[in-house]
């Protein structure tokens, strides 16, 4: 079985920048991409917020430039998946992951950076339109809807902070709110009511999003009375959840009610000596490239001090 010092598993930003921090440390990582090498960043089209890029970035582009820049310092960059885990419950052992159901690799140190994905309401027109006008994440899209009308699904924190987010930059937000209620705390709820240009439409569900290449409207219905009506707008925000992608790790690492895992914060230490959580997967608040990237970087200097101790302890 082919064994390495650093296992990283996830290829979004969290998991390029430990493997370029792990490389630089000569940990030799080995890298397995998953089903979606670059992760969601592949999925979004300009990104503009992430610092270094002054003219602002292709999504898919930057994860390329993500992956050079860990190659360059001698990341194994290999695709495949993590299909089961076997970890050494007090690190005394080597870690193993077993990918794609048919190839083991043990280690001394896995880093988990599986990330986490948005959930959709899984119309057809949304993912036609999805990075044309739909987006699950208003701190990085709704910059380009400024002094427009945009429409946002959800009635959680998160659509509430992302309405508040939204209505700062364009004219009209409308909330559909799926329920007579919000999920979300009376804080957050009294700060979209608050808001002139917020108007929340209770009871309502989107029937379809209209446009051919761009967004256009949202056909939208009454799931007490039946009415339809076409609400204009040239942004369409799903705010219902994220899930981390984290099935694997259950009943083995520590996570909390939604499937996050539970890192001893500041670290990226998870439960299990030797084995280190970053990015989206431990993080359901932050969610940004650049936030992963930061846990990222931890994650692998905790990995290269969790082994200076091991060797330390060994030569004692
Ligand atoms: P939540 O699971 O809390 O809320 C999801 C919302 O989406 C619910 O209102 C739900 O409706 C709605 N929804 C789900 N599916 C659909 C659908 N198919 N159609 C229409 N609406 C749908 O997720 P959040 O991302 O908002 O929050 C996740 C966690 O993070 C929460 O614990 C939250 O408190 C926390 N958080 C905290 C923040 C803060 O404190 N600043 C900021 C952001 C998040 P329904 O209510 O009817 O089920």
């Amino acid at each position: 079985m082919e064994h390495v010092k650093c296992l990283i598993i996830g290829s979004g930003p969290a998991g390029y920048t430990a493997a370029i921090y792990a490389a630089r440390a000569d940990l030799s990582p080995v890298m397995y991409t998953g089903m979606e090498p670059g992760g969601q960043l592949t999925q979004t089209t300009e990104v503009e917020n992430y610092p270094g890029y002054p003219d602002g970035v292709q999504g898919p582009a930057m994860m390329e430039d993500f992956k050079k820049q860990a190659e360059r310092f001698g990341t194994d960059v290999r695709f495949g998946y993590a299909s089961s885990v076997n970890f050494s419950k007090d690190g005394s052992e080597p870690h193993q992951v077993t990918f794609d159901e048919s190839v083991t690799v043990s280690a001394d140190t896995v880093i988990i950076s599986t990330g986490a994905s948005a959930k959709w309401l899984g119309l057809e027109s949304e993912k036609r339109l999805n990075g044309h006008g739909v987006s699950a994440c208003a701190v990085c899209d709704g910059f380009f809807f400024k002094n427009q009308e945009v429409v946002i699904v959800g009635a959680g924190d998160t659509a509430c902070e992302e309405a508040s987010y939204l209505a700062k930059l364009c004219t009209k937000v409308t909330m559909l709110v799926r329920r007579e209620e919000f999920r979300a705390s009376k804080a957050m709820q009294h700060r979209v009511e608050n808001t002139k240009n917020i108007e929340i439409l209770y009871n309502t569900e989107t029937k379809e999003v209209l446009g051919e290449k761009a967004v256009e409207g949202v056909k939208v219905f009454n799931n007490q009375t039946g009415e339809e009506k076409v609400i204009p707008a040239t942004g369409f925000f799903v705010a219902i959840g994220h899930k981390p992608n984290t099935d694997l790790f259950k009943g083995v690492l520590p996570m909390d009610e939604v499937g996050y895992l539970k890192v001893e914060e500041p670290s990226s230490r998870t439960g299990i000596p030797g084995v280190f959580a970053s990015g989206d997967v431990m993080d359901s608040i932050y969610r940004q490239a650049v936030t992963a990237a930061g846990t990222g970087c931890r994650a692998a200097l905790d990995a290269e001090r969790y082994l200076a101790a091991k060797e330390t302890a060994v030569e004692a």
